[in-house]
Parts: C-alpha cells; structure tokens; sequence
C-alpha cells in the first residue's frame, strides 16, 4: 500500500473501528482499484471521514509525540462528537423488568425485542459505516451487551406480545455454535417466541462460517433445531454489494442455510463510496432473488459516525431507489426503501410529489413505536439537501398524532435527537 494511503488509514483508525480478515483481502477488495474500490472503502478507514479540524489536530498531536493519554482524549473527543447512539437508542429503546433498566435489550416496536449477547458484539471485519460502531471501541458506557439470556426470557414471558427476537451485535455469528446455542436455545422455551431473527455480516465477510469452520455444520444444526419447532429462523443477512455474494464460498454458504430450513432477508444501508449506484443495487437485488434469499431493505445511512463521508440526500436516495427497482423482475420487488431507521420509527421516503402549493417528500411509517400509526402517510417539504428526518419540515396540515409521534425525541425531550419540525415550529425558531 502506498506510504502515504497507509499512514492515513492509521489515523483515521485511531479514531474509527478497523478490524478486517484474509477472506475479505483475497476475495473481496480488488486491489488494482484501491483506494476508490468499494470493498476497500467498506472496511478500511479513510483520513477524510474526520473533519478536517479534528484530522489535522489529531495528525499534529501524533507528529508531537504527545502521550498516549493525551492522544486517547482527542480520540475520545472526537467520537463524543459523532453521535455514538443514534436514533435516541439509549434513551427511549431500553426496556425494564421489575424497575431494572436491562441494558442488552433493546424493545422499540411491539412485536420485536432486540438481543445483544455479551459474546457476539464483534465482527469478523468492520464495516467503516457502521452505525453500531461505539460497540467497538472499548467503552463499556456505550456499549449494548448482556452476558446471558435469562434477562431477557424473564421479560419475553412478562410480554408475550413480543413475537421476535433479533439476535444482534456486532455479529452473533462470531460466536461458536456452543456458545450460540446458549443464547438461542433458552428462547425455544418461550411459546410466545415465533421468529428468531439472527442478524449477520458472516456470509459476506466470512462465508466459512457456514461452510468449512470446525463447527459449520453443528452451526447448521442448531438452525435446524429452530425450524424443526415450527418457528421461522431468519438470518437477517447484511450485504453491500454484489462482489460479497459473487463468491463460490457465499454462495455455499446461503445454499447450506437454506437448506435447513432458515429463511434469509437481506438488507444495508445506501453509501457513498460503496454502492450509491442504482445498476449495484439491482445487481444485488437479483443475485440475491436468485439464490432464494429475499430483498428486504435499503436503508438510509443514519447520523452518527462518518456520516458526512458517506451519506446520499434523500432526494438522490429516492430516485435511485426506484431506478434500481424499476429494473427487477417482480419476484425481487420485495424490497423497500430508501428506509429511515430513525427515532419515531421506520420512515420511508415513497416518492416526490409535485403540488401547486410546492414539492414534497411523500413518507410512510413503516413501523412505529404506536403500532396504531403503522402504514400512515405524510409529507414534507422537499429539500435537496435533506438527508435525514430531522432536516425535513413537516406540511402543515399533518394529522396531530403523526405530529406528536414524529417529534418523539424533539425539544420537549432535552438532549435527544430532534424529531421533524412542523413548519409552524421552524418559523418559531427562526
Ligand atoms: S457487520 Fe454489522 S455490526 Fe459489524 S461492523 Fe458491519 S455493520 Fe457494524
């Protein structure tokens, strides 16, 4: 690698995750387009994802030999500032049991609990936009983990309105299949429980898992155990880009889950430098169709670490959504998006409506923390130069409940993320 390529690399990884294996070296980069290759840009930092004051700061203290103590509290300023939890996560997601915060859980919407086993909240390579990234950096304070599941059985059986659990990380999938099994197997005892969602990168970063590791097949096994109960196991497969189901391993791999009955739903978010291109997301669209996996959602990059590197306004978001979908056959039209994750719930941006009175986004809650408001519409101003809810205006005429639910996290609540504003509350604070 070029001297200086590398060199920048190492600061920005003073700062951000970086964790990468031979499979995804081998198989995944191609090194002759580095460094604009997007495999490359996935997981290795780059120097411009720090604002230019933080770099050259940084960059300084490192030419000064300057402690490791005073380096580690500009590393630690510098992230305070990319908003390690976005989404208001800590805040309003954590649930309670007997007045007991139990912070490896996360239940937002009704149907679904979030798992976050102490033993999986790593990676087998790291994405650098990683929304999840403070689970990786060492700071007990930001990070969701609980060391078993007797936690969160105890509270499945006091809600048993909860359907799903999303075992989640990181990637569970770096765990063994004995220590899996200790986190999986206790939810077979809960009736109420009808999904077990696993979430994954380890297909695309590291398809041996499934495939030739010691424990492949005692992995598929445990699968197996799931659906032989009736209940769905779902791998909620992360995939960025074309080139990480391209692989003869990968395929391998997707082939053997399904063939214990486990279904695969894909997803990742939409990112400048990857794969803001509507010909790859169609591309990965069918090839995952193809291989009896499902296209579920394109996500819209969320607010937090180096979101100015890597984030595509909605305006674009939209348009090359629909470009790529327009594209698919309708087997593969199973996909939704642009999607934001945000505070309230899971937005989607429909579509730009041109009116009289001006341009809008059309919106959509595809689910919201009041399930009463799933499926309802709105709109707001259009902004070319929107890239996440909280830039948006809400149109005036917006229902009062989607209001109030939409400003979940807004003024009202101090130090959260701020919902929309309605286009009344935007005059006031101008
Ligand atoms: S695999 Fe998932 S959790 Fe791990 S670094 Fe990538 S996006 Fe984050």
């Amino acid at each position: 690698m070029d001297p200086q390529l590398r060199e920048s690399i190492r600061l920005a990884a003073r700062v951000l995750p970086f964790r990468v294996n031979d499979y995804v070296l081998t198989r995944l980069i191609e090194w002759d387009r580095a460094p604009d290759d997007p495999m490359f840009q996935l997981v290795f930092p780059q120097s411009d994802m720090l604002r230019d004051n933080e770099r050259h700061r940084l960059a300084r203290l490192i030419a000064a030999n300057a402690s490791e103590s005073v380096i580690r509290d500009a590393v630690a300023g510098i992230r305070a500032g990319l908003n390690p939890h976005p989404s208001g996560q800590q805040e309003f997601n954590v649930p309670s049991l007997d007045g007991r915060r139990l912070p490896g859980l996360q239940h937002k919407y009704r149907e679904t609990v979030l798992y976050f086993p102490g033993q999986g909240q790593t990676c087998h390579s790291y994405c650098t936009y990683c929304f999840r990234w403070a689970q990786f950096i060492g700071d007990q304070d930001l990070r969701f983990a609980t060391p078993g599941p007797d936690d969160l059985v105890a509270y499945l059986r006091r809600h048993p309105e909860v359907s799903d659990v999303l075992v989640t990380g990181g990637d569970p999938l770096v765990m063994s299949a004995d220590r899996l099994r200790q986190h999986v197997e206790p939810l077979l005892g809960v009736p109420s429980v009808r999904t077990i969602r696993i979430g994954t990168k380890a297909v695309a970063y590291w398809p041996q898992r499934f495939v030739t590791d010691r424990d492949a097949d005692t992995t598929l096994r445990l699968f197996e155990e799931v659906t032989s109960t009736g209940r769905q196991l779902a791998v909620m497969a992360h995939f960025s880009h074309p080139r990480e189901i391209g692989t003869d391993l990968a395929r391998t791999a997707v082939a053997r889950i399904r063939s214990t009955g486990a279904s695969l739903y894909c997803q990742a978010p939409l990112i400048a430098h990857v794969n803001d291109d509507a010909a790859v997301w169609a591309e990965l669209w069918r090839a995952e169709s193809a291989m009896g996996a499902v296209p579920y959602y394109l996500f819209v990059e969320r607010d937090t670490g180096p979101h100015g590197y890597f984030r595509v306004p909605l305006s674009r978001a939209v348009d090359l959504f629909h470009d790529a979908y327009r594209r698919l056959p309708g087997l593969a039209r199973t996909v939704r998006g642009p999607v934001m994750s945000a505070t309230p719930g899971k937005v989607v941006v429909d579509g730009v409506q041109d009116e009289p009175t001006g341009r809008y986004f059309q919106l959509r809650l595809l689910q919201a923390r009041d399930p009463a408001l799933v499926g309802r519409p709105f709109r707001a101003r259009y902004s070319p130069s929107a890239y996440w809810l909280t830039d948006l205006v809400l149109d005036p005429a917006t229902p009062g409940d989607l209001v109030r639910a939409l400003r979940v996290g807004g003024a009202d609540v101090p130090g959260a993320e701020r919902g929309v504003m309605t286009a009344h509350a935007q005059g006031e604070q101008r």
